[in-house]
């Protein structure tokens, strides 16, 4: 091969963190199973918890599709926590008010041992976002959100909070690199719960942080090294094998995720559907701006109570009743019946991650279900 020419993601999401090409070498990286490395370690492994050719396959290929430098965590919640752990004592983050319920437990377990303050904030409403930047150290974005699906400003936010000096995290764990680009847009750190879309089959818990600034990354390094949260190397050779078919599972998913959510707006017994690909969505406009597609989320709000919904979610044949998102498999629940989801979350609310099964299945197992209460 001459050499390399620039890349879409559905090509990068194939071809990245692959060996160099050499007579009979492996097509596949391997799954390097070392605990330590012979001296001398130039090369920046030197023990098993600082490094590893596996991962660095696996963090190439999510730097391909982010644009920064990357570092895997063993858990999206692990990664989170490394840029928490690196804040100074005290720091004030602001944050969604209604984010992934690990992160707000999170915050509010680290608020309550003193650690950091922390303003909660409606991501979507730009004008509440911007009046509690002053004084802020890490602007927390999580955009869309889990599970109500807002939608940030992006942009806006983004660039307000790095001319007033403040880190910018984005959870781009529901648009995934090829729907938003968060470091292009200027923030400082992208996160992935690779366990959802990136890695995709509903098989292996990982996390990811990228980076464009290297002071920034040898600090989450360290964290990484000296908190240990590290991946496991078959993890990660998953997890890149999950990513080869990255683009093709999320446009099948995308597609599927649309013509439910449309067609659960004209069905009777819902009585709201988020996403934000639905034109009559009051983020789609602003959407549209920064995002290439809207994601295979969705949530609504059944004519019912939360009874009625845990029937509905129990009745599915085709769709599992399970937490979590982003694999081929379609899969939903009743937030709430998680005691740690945030009170701002409707009672009935259900949240459908769309896999890649035939749509029209996926139709009549819901409407099947809709029939239970
Ligand atoms: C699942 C999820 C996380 C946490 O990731 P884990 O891999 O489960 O630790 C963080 N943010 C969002 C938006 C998620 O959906």
């Amino acid at each position: 091969m001459s050499e390399k020419k620039k890349l879409r993601p559905a090509s990068l999401v194939v071809s990245a963190g692959r060996p160099k090409v050499s007579a009979d070498g492996e097509l596949n990286p391997s799954i390097s199973l070392s605990s330590t490395f012979h001296a001398p370690n130039t090369n920046g492994n030197g023990y098993g918890r600082y490094g590893n050719q596996t991962w660095s396959a696996l963090e190439d290929a999510i730097s391909a599709l982010e644009g920064g430098r990357t570092l895997v965590f063993a858990s999206g919640m692990a990664s989170i926590s490394a840029v928490f752990n690196i804040l100074p004592h005290g720091a004030v983050i602001t944050a969604s008010k209604n984010g992934y319920s690990g992160t707000m437990s999170l915050l509010k377990k680290l608020e309550a041992d003193g650690r950091v303050e922390v303003r909660y904030v409606d991501v979507s409403n730009t004008d509440e976002v911007l009046a509690a930047l002053p004084g802020t150290v890490l602007l927390w974005l999580e955009s869309p959100t889990n599970p109500a699906l807002e939608v940030a400003d992006l942009p806006t936010l983004i660039s307000a909070a790095k001319q007033l000096n403040c880190g910018v995290g984005v959870d781009n764990t529901f648009a995934t690199a090829l729907n938003q680009q968060p470091l292009e847009m200027g923030a400082d750190i992208s996160m992935n719960s690779v366990t959802k879309f990136l890695a995709g089959h509903s098989d292996v818990l990982m996390g990811s942080l990228s980076t464009k600034d290297d002071a920034l990354f040898t600090r989450l390094e360290d964290q990484r090294k000296l908190g240990g949260a590290i991946v496991g190397p078959f993890e990660a050779w998953l997890a890149l094998r999950g990513i080869r078919t990255l683009a093709i599972r999320l446009r099948q998913s995308q597609e599927s995720a649309l013509e439910i959510a449309t067609r659960l707006s004209n069905h009777p017994k819902i009585k709201k559907v988020r996403y934000p690909g639905l034109a009559n969505d009051p983020h789609h406009e602003r959407a549209k701006k920064f995002m290439k597609g809207f994601g295979a989320v969705l949530s609504f709000e059944i004519d019912g109570t939360a009874a009625d919904a845990d029937k509905v979610c129990s009745a599915s044949t085709l769709i599992s009743q399970a937490t979590s998102l982003g694999g081929v498999e379609s899969l939903w629940e009743r937030r709430h019946r998680w005691s740690a989801e945030s009170p701002t979350i409707p009672e009935n609310l259900i949240r459908l991650s769309v896999g890649i099964e035939d749509v029209e299945d996926l139709w009549s197992d819901i409407q099947d279900a809709l029939g239970y209460y």
